[in-house]
């Protein structure tokens, strides 16, 4: 039978939790916007989420959510071949993994054993741990859409709270969402930049299934400019698709006629790029994939377009002329810090 014959449960109809979690207010707030949900409780999260022979497109069509308490490692050292805009001291969080969105080029389908959600409730732990290592430049929506489930977490307050009270503390949010009206109420602060990924329309909504169109996050980007934020636009990942070259230039006009484009603090472009590990489990998850079927090479530890530098230049030049970004970054190379899944699930 085909999967779309199947009904699935609803997001969350079933919620595994750690017996530890209830009493973190995280796991409370989850508690009261699914109150109809099974729970069920568990040990580790890791007895469920790591399971053998999960299948991660089948979960995505219904995921359950898993509560977890985060233990070992709070943050994890940016990679060098990540973009971490010329900063030192970079680090990343992993407070949520997996996303609500289901973009069919997302490296966490080549990363993760699940499609399955796993939210660790004691973001406290987190943030006491990021306060130790000071200065740092943070990167806080990594391996998920943080401000998407800003209105069952609430961390991306968490994460502002931090930054009022810690100057030396530089965080990126980076979302697809059109989630601002979440954070609307919180005074913009300076060491906080919001970044929105940015993709053409057709791109939007043939590969990144869940989430808002251009139209609505270019009103958030505009919102939290109007409201004072640092804001960035990331076209990254370009990905090609039939009529890409056409679809990114009216992107680029879209840009510039809907944001005050001059407030921006910059625009980052980079293609798509992913580990080769994660490639083949994403070709193999997909092998009907689009947006995977166009031929990569390996090169510089990851998979890319074969004209990679022609289409990041091709795409700087369309900002360059239509958007008159203050400045442009090229993304550095392969979006995942850690290769190995595995290594980085022992970790938490
Ligand atoms: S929004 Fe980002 S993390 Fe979420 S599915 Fe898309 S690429 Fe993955």
């Amino acid at each position: 039978m085909s999967y779309n014959k199947l009904i699935y449960n609803k997001y969350f109809s079933h919620i595994y939790a750690e017996e530890d979690v209830w009493g973190y207010p995280a796991a409370q707030k989850i508690r009261a916007a699914f109150p109809d949900s099974v729970y069920i409780p568990i040990r580790h999260y890791k007895d469920v989420f790591c399971k053998k022979g999960q299948d991660f497109s089948l979960q995505k069509r219904g995921p359950k959510l898993i509560l977890a308490v985060k233990r070992g490692a709070m943050y994890y050292k940016g990679s060098h071949m990540c973009d971490s805009f010329g900063r030192g001291g970079f680090i990343y969080t992993s407070e949520i993994m997996n996303c609500l969105y289901n973009c069919e080029y997302c490296y966490l389908r080549g990363m993760y054993p699940s499609a399955n959600v796993v939210i660790f409730v004691n973001q406290e732990d987190c943030l006491s741990a990021v306060e130790r290592v000071l200065p740092a430049y943070i990167c806080v929506s990594y391996d998920t859409d943080l401000l998407a489930f800003e209105h069952l977490t609430a961390f991306v307050h968490g994460w502002m709270r931090f930054c009022g009270k810690h100057p030396a503390a530089e965080i990126e949010i980076r979302t697809k969402s059109a989630g601002f009206n979440q954070i609307e109420n919180i005074t913009p602060l300076p060491n906080v930049t919001l970044a929105w990924t940015i993709s053409p329309d057709e791109a939007a909504a043939r590969f990144e299934n869940g989430a808002p169109p251009l139209a609505a996050r270019l009103a958030d980007v505009s919102e939290a400019l109007d409201k004072g934020w640092t804001a960035r636009v990331c076209v990254d990942p370009i990905i090609k698709f039939k009529g890409w070259r056409e679809a990114y230039r009216e992107t680029a006009l879209i840009i510039k006629n809907t944001v005050g484009v001059e407030r921006l603090s910059g625009v980052s472009v980079g293609a798509f790029r992913v580990s080769p590990g994660f490639y083949k489990r994403m070709r193999k998850l997909s092998p009907y994939s689009e947006v995977l079927s166009y031929p990569m090479v390996e090169r510089d530890g990851g998979m890319r377009y074969p004209d990679e530098a022609e289409i990041v230049s091709y795409l700087s030049k369309l900002i360059h002329t239509h958007v008159n970004a203050p400045s442009i970054t090229k993304s550095a190379p392969v979006v995942n810090a850690l290769e190995s899944p595995a290594k980085k699930i022992a970790m938490a």
